[in-house]
């Protein structure tokens, strides 16, 4: 139907007859001539018919905007003054012979598509009509770099590296990542229950028992959590697990995965190798696992300055067992003032959001005088003042902010701080690409809720060899990809030996018979003859939404899902007939509320 993509059309090919197919981006009458501007997935070009070709001038001016259509025509240099520099095709435009309306619109648009309007319109609308804001630039721009990120990655570990995809189920039984899962009954196994995969993980790891020692899937995860901006409840991976191979070969192949990514779909050549960061020094130095390193504001401890104090605050939080920390907020004197650090103001929000119960501080001014209010002052000696300023690189105009109490608060809340302030004061560079490896995480976690130790990755990820004389404070051979802050990938060395297994499920908890229930095909399979072997699991919607530069991962996402697990497109999830449940023998519990006039009534 076509010779020619609207986006195509250069100096070239002025001369040439071609036919387009596409929406009307909009249309403009010019006193007897009218100019169209013809969209399709490539981008734009100026259509323009006039009336000598009464035919097709009369069809041109009827067109409405999003109408579909055919048109063949002369591509011809545009006059120099008419150029339009924004538009690839800017040069040059065709002047329609023939114009075919292929579809009319006949609803009201809910809203324009047209690139000229740059109004910003509410995500519901947009995700109700997914297909019309799918038209627009943006997105379609969004999904053509999400094609080329999947197709730079199985180029790469297909042609360069020799992995084979290969599927793995989505009807399961549950896999170990933690999340609460989504269960699917089975209407032949009357009361048993599918589970959809939180990842591959299982499979992937029998598949390496099975010899296919390089595998990779763009593999659909499924977890049924409480969703934040950067959650979803579907969302891919690029899943990988490979056989015969040291942490030390993973993690380079990795970076030259990411490597060729950046360089295929942006142009970039990244430095390597990427610098790593233990688990341990990150917590310490950023208060966080994925540390954005684009700045500095580093956290210093100062517990041992503020041991036995009078200042209750801090020597009470050491006392029982906590720690304190500051933050040094460069220029903050000026930027931050008392009201925004005290309750009601916004920086005490953060805060106590983290769970801290408030923030002290400390200011140096101007003249590099230090200041403080309330009793913190008479603590603060010449020479704990000194060591502070030493140890957080403080100057004059600069703010302190400390964290007093558990170590888990203290850091997420001056972690929390430090993005907000970096990024309020300007320090991040918005073209800067940082990428780091935080390793030696540990193996566990405590889950004070339950009272015992969890699998911080999963509990098949290795041990650190050297820690097994006590695995519970062992570190584990785990590692995550952090991008600008944010984990994009993560991913462990295997456990293969059995005895090493039966510890990590001792530890956590799981009896034999427990773990025999849920993993005990995998467990049967190990003792096949396992190889060593280890992977990594990289989320492929947070990684586009970053390329990208959007915010929300909804916007990396073709048909995505709303904050509330809801498809605003299709109305999912939506009631069944009673006839379904019974043939699955579901019966369901749930009662929807009396409207409050009723309930009161
Ligand atoms: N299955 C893990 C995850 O989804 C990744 C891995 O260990 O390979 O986070």
């Amino acid at each position: 139907m076509r010779t020619h993509y609207c986006g195509q059309l250069r100096a070239e090919q002025v001369g040439k007859t071609v036919t387009l197919c596409g929406w009307v981006d909009r249309r403009r009458d010019h006193g007897g001539v009218v100019f169209v501007d013809l969209r399709d997935r490539s981008g734009i070009v100026q259509v323009a018919s006039n009336p000598d070709l009464p035919e097709s001038f009369q069809i041109a001016d009827s067109l409405r905007n999003e109408y579909v259509v055919r048109i063949t025509g002369t591509v011809t240099q545009r006059p120099p003054e008419s150029v339009n520099p924004k538009l690839a095709t800017g040069e040059v435009e065709v002047l329609a012979d023939q114009i075919e309306i292929l579809s009319a619109v006949s609803k009201q648009l809910p809203f324009q598509v047209s690139t000229s309007e740059n109004e910003t319109v509410r995500e519901e609308l947009r995700l109700k009509y997914r297909y019309l804001d799918l038209r627009r630039p943006r997105m379609q721009h969004n999904l053509q770099l999400r094609h080329a990120v999947v197709k730079a990655m199985r180029r790469f570990l297909e042609d360069a590296q020799g992995f084979m995809e290969i599927e793995t189920p989505v009807l399961t039984k549950s896999t170990p990542e933690g999340a609460r899962d989504y269960l699917v009954p089975s209407r032949v196994n009357p009361g048993e229950w599918f589970a959809l995969p939180q990842s591959p993980q299982l499979f992937k790891q029998l598949l390496m028992v099975s010899g296919f020692d390089r595998y990779y899937q763009i593999a659909r995860c499924f977890r049924d959590e409480d969703l934040r901006a950067d959650r979803q409840p579907e969302f891919t991976q690029l899943d990988m697990e490979m056989s015969f191979m040291s942490m030390e070969e993973i993690l380079e192949l990795n970076e030259q995965l990411v490597c060729h990514i950046f360089k295929t779909v942006k142009g970039i050549d990244l430095p390597r190798p990427f610098p790593r960061l233990t688990y341990a020094e990150a917590m310490d130095r950023y208060g966080s696992d994925r540390p954005d390193t684009r700045f500095g504001m580093e956290l210093a401890d100062c517990s041992d300055l503020f041991k036995g104090c009078g200042f209750k605050v801090f020597s009470g939080s050491i006392a029982a067992g906590g720690i304190v920390k500051t933050l040094p907020v460069p220029g903050g004197n000026d930027a931050v003032s008392n009201v925004r650090i005290k309750p009601g103001g916004d920086l005490f929000a953060i805060a106590s959001e983290a769970g801290a119960k408030g923030l002290a501080f400390i200011r140096v001014r101007d003249n590099g005088e230090v200041d403080t209010i309330g009793a913190l002052k008479d603590s603060l000696t010449p020479e704990i003042t000194a060591e502070l300023l030493q140890r957080t690189g403080a100057q004059a105009g600069d703010l302190l902010l400390f964290g007093a109490g558990p170590a888990e608060i203290v850091n997420k809340t001056l972690d929390r701080l430090r993005l907000a302030l970096g990024k309020e004061l300007n320090l991040i560079d918005p073209e800067a690409i940082n990428l780091l490896w935080v390793v030696d995480f540990p193996m566990f976690e405590y889950n004070a809720d339950e009272q015992r130790l969890e699998a911080l990755h999963h509990p098949f990820t290795a041990p650190n060899p050297e820690d097994l004389a006590d695995i519970k404070t062992a570190r584990a051979l785990a590692y995550d990809i952090v991008l600008n802050g944010t984990e994009i990938g993560g991913g462990s060395l295997r456990i293969y030996q059995r005895d090493v297994q039966e510890q990590v499920f001792a530890a956590i908890g799981l009896t034999d018979e427990e773990a025999r229930a849920k993993f005990g095909f995998l467990l049967d399979a190990f003792e096949y003859g396992t190889p060593p072997h280890g992977g990594i699991a990289y989320g492929l919607d947070r990684l586009v939404s970053i390329l990208t530069g959007e915010d929300s991962i909804r916007d990396a996402i073709a048909f995505p899902k709303t904050q509330q697990a809801r498809c605003l497109l299709t109305d999912a999830p939506s009631s069944v007939e009673a006839k379904q449940l019974k043939e699955l023998q579901v019966a369901s519990t749930y009662k929807p509320k009396k409207p409050e006039a009723e309930a009161s009534a």
